[in-house]
């Protein structure tokens, strides 16, 4: 027996993004449902083809998808609610987009974060209505490479457990009888499998990497004994993925055949374990130690040498050496990119370099050292190459890191010394307005932005349009009657882009994308080096936007957290040191602009939240010091600069206090969609800063009536002062049109100015 390499699966998107092409040409009419399936096809079976030539062992199949795995899942069962059209049998893939992004007449199923990914899955809803199994898409995955490339694939399912977790609809006490519906659709695409003659099938259930308590682990427990029983022939690969996982004994103790772990984000406790409480040996260990949600290079020394200290509890004949989780996360191959600096180029790892990677370990392993010797010298030297990059040992950055101190990160007054003193500075009515920061990003503007890009235009050219439209904005935003404004945002085409191509310390790809959901893809910025401050970035627009109107304009910047966890970061130095080097650099943005006169400074967090480790036991460390960072970007301003923040969501019940410690004077944060969950928070817990809830939807086109947002204005009152209640839209506008950004606006002003008055003669009356 031999070291075997194993794939969990492969980026669907295409090296040029073919699959959002294909799709998007489907849904806007210009191809036909044949030819979306035989671009699908396509495509799938190339990727096949990849993994068969790089030499993978066991290559994952039915890992493809045309919009999400836990989609295809749910309609595989025949998961549709009612509310789509649907007469049971064969899932028409009309309804399958239904479910996916709605229609004229239905709306879309609800759409959320897998796990602590960038990545946003189809959340199922369970109905209670009996399931059937409407296509057993593994075993056609499986047909398919089977007789189309003669490939002996390892169906990939979603495991029982991670689905009926991620899925709604049912309470807690109902769990059983979710499970009597799903477990017999388990059984028979099990049973048909093994039928078939397959071998392995790969069961994820990255649900086991969270925190589980005994109940939930007891049902896993049975649910493994259920299927197992059902196709005893069939072995199972239980593949954990994204951290370590809680329940060690009582998982590897499960019937199945193998069981993966996370060798990169949960490398010190899987490791621990494995060693301390051993690893049975009628079982296969997966070794996910390439790592697949980063783009760095593997130093392949330091692999193997990892594999060789697991070999003393499993012998190397039993494992799979694989990447720690489906390679969806990265991009396709470091080939497409054409730009790059040689040392970065060449310390880059996507898909297509990480098979190459488990293929070489696979084969070191196997004895066959000396072919590949030439490889592991490479990797470790391009390792070293990149780790000796002046910009990423810069002794300024390490300095100023080292000085900072508790002080850096305290405002100079507390909260309510600052309100009173920004109260007679601003005096700005009670229920103020303003929006979140961007307006109507338009088609001209990225036209012109492009030829802008491309030199088509001069600097100036581009400059005295971008002023422009300031310009324009400023006097709509006079004309609603807005009472704090904002330049509009129109210089920027990404919030996180922007600032990463005026920082040192980042580098940008050219196709470098990963899914963020649907056919929705993100490139994003690579941090490679220390990040520096290096120019302003913000104050010219936001001095001329100033400068056009006696209304206080907000500065407006992204966060040191959001920036760090929407890009793909260096993994030599922690995630908190990256932090609080952009914190660092930010700050002198703020001190830029408060010296240049800017007195209200915007610094959005939208993705503060998503850096939340899966383990809550965690959650305080990272909390800490993403509170630190943004503090650190804020504090040095004068008690009469208001610092604001925004966040797009309203799940944060769970850490408000955290959003507190941020001790920004004013938040704004989406509320419109699930006002009810958000108000309850604000019984519970006394929140005193200035807050502005979201009383608009800005994801709809529809415009919202003064009357609707003067009720969520009340509904926010009931448990929220009125002089710390401001009044805004759920988010930025910039995917709105003209049209319905000004009749919104106006509607919402309207509203505003209606409480405000029945305020006053409230207050006048006592
Ligand atoms: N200021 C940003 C905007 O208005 C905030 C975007 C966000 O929260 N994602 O576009
Ligand atoms: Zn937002």
């Amino acid at each position: 027996m031999t070291t075997i390499s194993s794939m969990l699966g492969y980026p669907y998107i295409g090296e040029n993004r073919e699959w959002k092409r294909s799709l998007e040409a489907f849904w806007s009419g210009n191809i036909g449902e044949e030819q979306l399936v035989d671009d699908m096809q396509k495509l799938r079976l190339v990727h096949l083809q990849k993994q068969q030539a790089a030499g993978i062992d066991k290559i994952a199949v039915g890992d493809f998808t045309f919009y999400d795995r836990m989609l295809d899942t749910a309609v595989m069962f025949g998961m549709i609610p009612e509310r789509y059209d649907w007469q049971g049998g064969n899932v028409p893939l009309s309804t399958y987009f239904s479910m996916a992004r709605g229609n004229d007449d239905v709306v879309a199923c609800e759409m959320t974060k897998w796990f602590d990914t960038n990545y946003h899955y189809i959340v199922p809803e369970f109905e209670n209505r009996k399931l059937s199994l409407t296509e057993n898409k593994p075993l056609n995955a499986y047909r398919e490479a089977k007789e189309l490339l003669g490939i002996e694939g390892k169906p990939v399912l979603i495991g029982p457990y991670t689905f009926l977790k991620l899925s709604k609809g049912y309470s807690n006490n109902e769990t059983p009888a979710f499970l009597l519906h799903l477990l017999p659709l388990y059984e028979e695409i099990l049973k048909e499998l093994s039928a078939e003659g397959v071998q392995w099938i790969q069961i994820d259930e990255p649900i086991l990497s969270t925190s589980l308590n005994q109940d939930e682990m007891k049902t896993v427990q049975e649910i493994y004994k259920q299927l197992k029983t059902a196709a005893p022939e069939l072995k199972f690969m239980l593949q954990t993925y994204f951290d370590s996982i809680e329940w060690y004994k009582e998982t590897v103790e499960l019937p199945v055949d193998g069981i993966g772990f996370d060798f990169v984000h949960g490398l010190q406790k899987n490791v621990s374990n494995i060693k301390t409480l051993g690893f049975p040996a009628d079982k296969v260990l997966g070794v996910g130690i390439i790592d697949g949600r980063n783009i760095w290079r593997a130093n392949l020394r330091e692999k193997i040498d990892l594999v060789h200290t697991l070999s003393s509890v499993v012998p190397s004949e039993r494992m799979w050496i694989q990447p720690s989780c489906s390679l969806q996360h990265v991009p396709v191959t470091t080939r497409s990119e054409q730009a790059l600096e040689a040392t970065i180029k060449n310390a880059l790892s996507f898909a297509d370099e990480k098979l190459h990677e488990i293929r070489s370990i696979t084969a070191s392993l196997n004895g066959d050292e000396e072919a590949i010797l030439a490889e592991i010298e490479d990797s470790v030297a391009a390792c070293q190459r990149l780790s000796e990059l002046p910009e990423r040992n810069r002794e300024d950055v390490k300095t100023a890191i080292h000085n900072i101190s508790t002080k850096d990160s305290e405002r100079n007054l507390p909260f309510t010394k600052r309100k009173e003193a920004q109260q007679s500075a601003f005096s700005l009515p009670l229920l103020p307005t303003t929006t979140i920061g961007s307006f109507p990003q338009t088609p001209e503007i990225r036209r012109t932005r492009t030829k802008w890009r491309k030199g088509e235009i001069t600097n100036e050219q581009y400059e005295a349009f971008i002023k422009e439209n300031i310009q324009s904005w400023i006097d709509i935003q006079e004309e609603i009657g807005l009472d704090v404004f904002v330049h509009g945002e129109f210089e920027r085409t990404d919030m996180v882009e922007y600032f990463g191509e005026k920082l040192d310390g980042f580098t940008f790809t050219e196709k470098a994308w990963v899914v963020s959901y649907g056919s929705r893809c993100v490139k994003p910025p690579v941090i490679y080096g220390d990040v520096a401050f290096n120019q302003p970035m913000t104050v010219k627009e936001s001095v001329y936007a100033q400068s056009l109107t006696d209304k206080p304009v907000k500065g407006m910047l992204t966060g040191p957290v959001t920036i760090l966890n929407w890009s793909f970061v260096r993994n030599d130095i922690s995630l908190e040191e990256v932090a609080n080097q952009l914190a660092l650099a930010l700050r002198n943005e703020v001190a830029a602009l408060e010296s240049a006169g800017i007195h209200m400074i915007q610094v959005d967090e939208p993705a503060l939240r998503e850096g939340l480790p899966l383990k809550k036991e965690r959650w305080n460390d990272y909390l800490d010091w993403a509170v630190n960072a943004f503090r650190i970007t804020t504090a040095a301003v004068k008690e009469t600069t208001q610092i604001h923040t925004h966040m797009c969501y309203c799940d944060f019940n769970d850490f408000i206090d955290s959003i507190s410690a941020l001790d920004a004077d004013v938040i704004s944060i989406e509320t419109s969609r699930s006002h009810g969950e958000l108000v309850h928070a604000f019984n519970e817990f006394h929140y005193d800063k200035g807050i502005g809830l979201g009383v608009y939807d800005i994801h709809s086109p529809r415009v919202p009536t003064t009357d609707e947002m003067a009720s969520i204005i009340d509904k926010g009152l009931e448990v929220l002062s009125p002089d710390q209640f401001w009044v805004n839209p759920d988010c930025g506008l910039k995917t709105r049109n003209h049209e319905e950004t000004i009749a919104s606006l106006h509607n919402m002003v309207s509203a505003a100015v209606q409480k405000r008055e029945q305020l006053q003669v409230l207050q006048a009356d006592h």
